[in-house]
């Protein structure tokens, strides 16, 4: 057994799961074991299921040599060449990372110094740090991560080269980016991992929009710090997260506000602005983090939603309460809510009464729920025009103008209908 099962067992936490390594082959593996498939790109794992638990199991690598393939920062493009218990443990990233427990005799195995390490709570690549970031800069998301997560201290070697290397994250594919920022963020230690990511100039170069509204904002820093907070407040007491609701308000201060700028540039009706701030903001992000679909649909439900708690007269708030989404929806007005984004406190707390007090009809409207039509910040188009459009084409605000969006332009694919019908 090897890696953060070892690891987080001396440091006196539950380990997430177990990764063993071995010198048997892939197909040895898969011969051992029915249960067995063998995934991965750059290398072949081997994945073996024990009931509800899946065993990360990869063969021994063996020492970097010239006939790796590398592109031009020297980024390792293919790997694998297998080697011996010891050459894997100089492969591995950092030397907490790289103890074995052998169950032969129950003892740990460490070439690396990692045992010593774990006494000093310090988080050490092996190797030269600046090679061992080039060749994966993802190990530099691994080490705030990690260092957070033990509350160990970056080793200054390790941490020097961070902020100098950052930018190699562009060369990493936008989908091993998303896998790595869910780790990041659906965490106990979500908010300490944004700060960690930015103390290193790292966060600007994953979402850059949400960067930018960060340093700019402090409204944006409250709402995400917030959601962070919530997040880990939820894993704490075992209750699902969802990667949709996350990226709703990562992304909530740079979508607000190009809705905002839409308006007020191109003079279109809120719920136009909307679809479009939000066709924007997604591809802008999918540059960077592939967001699969199944989680970019429901996060701009989610968004699309939010005028919609304003205008409750007649038969909308009752309408409203029956939307598949309503739940998240909520969720995301009480989070804009608990940030102090102005407005919204009064709404949230209507729509708390509204759930619990049965018929939302019985309950007084203040005038200006019954004139906006939506809660965006910003939307200050001619009331009139608002209004007439809320008449006409109530159906079509939010959310559900997004389903009858043009395709152009949506980074993530075609438009699903009936996703929000
Ligand atoms: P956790 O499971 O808590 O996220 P982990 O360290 O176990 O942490 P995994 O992604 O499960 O992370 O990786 C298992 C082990 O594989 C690591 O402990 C490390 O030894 C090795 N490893 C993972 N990613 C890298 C990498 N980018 N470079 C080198 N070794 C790595
Ligand atoms: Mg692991």
């Amino acid at each position: 057994m090897v890696g953060g099962g070892v690891r987080d067992l001396l440091a006196g936490l539950e380990p997430k799961d177990f990764d063993i390594a071995t010198s048997a082959h892939p197909e040895q593996i898969r011969k051992l074991f029915r249960s067995c498939r063998l995934v991965g790109r750059r290398f072949l794992i081997a994945h073996v299921r024990f009931g509800d638990e899946i065993a990360e199991v990869t063969t021994f690598r063996g020492p970097i040599t010239d006939s790796h393939e590398r592109d031009e920062t020297g980024r390792i493009l293919s790997d694998n060449v297998y080697g011996t218990l010891e050459a894997d443990a100089f492969r591995r990233d950092f030397t907490i990372n790289a103890l074995y427990y052998d169950i032969r005799d129950f003892s740990i195995v460490d070439f690396a110094g990692g045992v010593e390490d774990m006494r000093l709570r310090r988080l050490r690549l092996i190797g030269d740090p600046e090679l061992r970031y080039r060749e994966d800069p993802v190990r530099m998301l691994r080490a705030v991560r990690i260092a957070n997560k033990l509350k160990f201290d970056i080793d200054h070697a390790s941490a020097e080269p961070i902020t100098r290397l950052a930018s190699l994250l562009r060369e990493i594919p936008p989908a091993r980016l998303f896998d790595e920022l869910l780790k990041i963020f659906l965490s106990r230690d979500a908010s300490a991992n944004l700060d960690g990511l930015r103390r290193y100039g790292l966060f600007s170069h994953l979402l850059p929009l949400t960067d930018e509204a960060l340093e700019s904002d402090p409204g944006a820093a409250a709402l995400v710090h917030r959601a962070l907070l919530n997040t880990a407040e939820r894993i704490t007491r075992g209750a699902p997260v969802t990667p949709a609701f996350l990226f709703a308000a990562l992304l909530w201060p740079a979508y607000a506000k190009r809705v905002e700028q839409i308006s007020r540039e191109q003079g279109h009706a809120p719920a136009i602005a909307q679809v479009q701030a939000a066709e924007e903001v997604i591809a802008h992000q999918q540059l960077r983090i592939a967001i699969p679909k199944r989680f970019s649909m429901p996060m701009r439900e989610i968004w699309g939603l939010q005028p919609r708690f304003v205008n409750r007269s007649g038969g909308r708030a009752k309408r409203l309460l029956t939307h598949p989404r309503f739940r998240a929806a909520y969720d995301f007005l009480l989070l804009r809510a608990q940030s102090g984004e102005p407005g919204t406190v009064e709404l949230a707390d209507w729509w708390t009464q509204a759930q619990v007090g049965g018929d939302p009809g019985s309950l007084p409207l203040p005038p200006e729920a019954v004139a906006n039509e939506t809660a965006e910040p910003g939307n200050t188009g001619p009331r009139k025009k608002r209004r007439r459009r809320g008449g006409r084409n109530r159906r079509k605000s939010g959310a559900e103008a997004a389903d009858i969006a043009p395709g152009a332009g949506d980074a993530d694919g075609d438009f699903d209908d009936g996703a929000d019908s």
